[in-house]
């Protein structure tokens, strides 16, 4: 199973395909999270891409590439795949049509989360994310918070807010969205597995993509 879901930063994507991973016992592949690992880690790859993600802009195109070339590879995505965050523009996409032609895979679900600007806003700003690389749990002071304040429920790290989150890099990342990201909804809205879902609310979004999974 390959799903790719399609939104602003704030629409929900992480939430929701954490969800299907569950459900679905597939693998979960945001390129968010794995860049902000390699920036964690000190690695090529995430020295090259911190200037872009601390200003709220986007990693080259030819860095997220081979990141996603070399993840689809690994054994635990035989079963499928649900790509987070990706692709962030038409060339990605063009790419990555390539790839899945390259090795003989379909998409079957292309999932847009339509979640009004101000939604977005508020969501992020009151966003924290456990600090701790191998867990990055997600919070809302205000929806979804800590059973104890600036404390990871899951694994007891505590909680930041991230550098890509003040609200300077956020209207930059939804300048960029708008620019680079949308453009992809008019490539994909003709995909006969392309559909939008407009609920504010996780599980039901959650069952409509389940129920057309299921079709
Ligand atoms: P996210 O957590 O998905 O909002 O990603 C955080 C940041 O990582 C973005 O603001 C970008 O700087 C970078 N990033 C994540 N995915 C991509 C992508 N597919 N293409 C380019 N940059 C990306």
């Amino acid at each position: 199973m390959l799903i790719i879901m399609l939104g602003a930063p704030g629409a929900g994507k992480g939430t929701i395909a954490r969800m299907l991973v569950e459900k679905f016992g597939i693998v979960q592949i945001s390129t968010g999270d794995m860049l902000r690992q390699a920036v964690n880690e000190g690695t090529p790859v995430g020295k090259k891409a911190l200037e872009f993600m601390n200003s709220g802009k986007l990693v080259p195109d030819d860095v997220i590439m081979a990141i996603i070339e070399e993840r689809i590879a690994q054994p635990d995505c035989a079963q499928g795949f649900i790509f987070d965050g990706f692709p962030r523009t038409i060339p990605q996409a063009h790419a990555l049509e390539s790839l899945l032609t390259k090795k003989n895979m379909t998409v079957d679900a292309i999932v847009n989360l339509e979640v009004p600007e101000e939604v977005v806003l508020k969501r992020l700003t009151s966003r924290r994310t456990c600090s701790n690389p191998h867990c990055q749990a997600i919070y809302n002071i205000y929806t979804m918070p800590p059973k104890k304040e600036g404390i990871c429920d899951k694994c007891g790290s505590s909680l930041i807010q991230r550098d890509d989150e003040t609200e300077e890099a956020i209207k930059v990342r939804l300048d960029t969205y708008y620019e680079k990201t949308q453009p992809l909804i008019d490539y994909y809205c003709k995909h006969k597995a392309y559909f939008a879902v407009s609920s504010l609310d996780a599980h039901e979004t959650f069952d409509a993509i389940v129920q057309r999974l299921q079709k």
